[in-house]
């Protein structure tokens, strides 16, 4: 043998080696897991409603005679099955849209007070109907860089979360403010709140807290993964704090200039 061409590896390079490729494969495997849950999660709740729109129009459809108050009652749980995966659609295609748009953000200067009172004028009759009043507090102009589809995506998730999970007559207030750098937003509501240990899972795409009292609620879980996704592609930071029982505030900075 040529002594140039072998190179033995001593104990300690073969194990760093090993480690190195193993790490490697354990990354790789998770990925694997996460995208392989990701599917099973969305092939389920696709199916949730579909399941039930079978079994409602197929019971009616056995029937001979149906008396017209029973055929309404299927018929508006019918609807409001169609409304709930039409909503499970529209959440993942705004999530499949984002992924796709990662590398090109559509970037410009935008008045941001006026993108909130965009959100909260189209949110009104929703917290109208849900007794919650909403308060807007601007401290200052702000005027940034931002993809104004995508944040405003992420701020309607937020308020209308916080509408959601209020109580009868809770309150909403919204808040604006900015330094040199950064534009802070905060969403904070007298709402349900979320335990302490539900605060790390609730942005992972369909975990819901509490299914059984979330389900009356109505939602898809995939909101609050969507309002983190266009919030950390602006560069920004999404942070919860929550009491139980007495309400919930996200807070949400970022950047002014997308450049840095
Ligand atoms: P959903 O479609 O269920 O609202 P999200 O991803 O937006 O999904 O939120 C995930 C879960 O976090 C919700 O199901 C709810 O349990 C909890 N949550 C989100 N926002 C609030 C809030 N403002 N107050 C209390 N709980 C909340």
């Amino acid at each position: 043998y040529d002594a140039d061409y072998l190179h033995v590896y001593t104990y300690k390079e073969t194990t760093l080696i090993s480690d190195a490729f193993n790490q490697m494969l354990g990354r790789l495997k998770k990925l694997d897991d996460s995208r392989q849950e990701f599917v099973s999660n969305v092939s389920h709740e696709l199916k949730t409603p579909l399941t039930s729109m079978k079994v409602l129009s197929d019971s009616l459809l056995s029937q001979e005679e149906v008396p017209v108050e029973l055929y309404r009652e299927f018929m508006g749980d019918l609807s409001e099955e169609i409304e709930r995966e039409n909503k499970i659609i529209n959440d993942l295609l705004s999530l499949v849209k984002m992924d796709k748009t990662a590398a090109a953000m559509n970037i410009q200067s935008e008045n941001i007070n006026e993108l909130i009172e965009k959100i909260l004028k189209r949110l009104q009759p929703l917290a109208s109907e849900a007794n919650v009043e909403v308060v807007y507090e601007s401290f200052r102009p702000v005027t940034a860089e931002v993809d104004e589809v995508k944040l405003s995506l992420a701020i309607s998730n937020l308020v209308e979360n916080a509408i959601k999970y209020n109580r009868e007559n809770g309150w909403v207030h919204v808040s604006l403010n900015a330094d040199h750098k950064y534009v802070y937003i905060e969403v904070a509501d007298s709402g349900i709140g979320i335990p302490e240990t539900e605060t790390e899972h609730i942005f992972e795409r369909f975990y819901r807290v509490d299914k059984s009292h979330s389900r009356e609620i109505g939602g898809t879980g995939l909101g609050l993964s969507i309002a983190r996704n266009a919030v950390v592609m602006h560069r920004g930071a999404i942070k919860v704090f929550s009491q139980p029982g007495e309400g919930t505030t996200f807070s949400v900075r970022i950047p002014i200039n997308y450049a840095g």
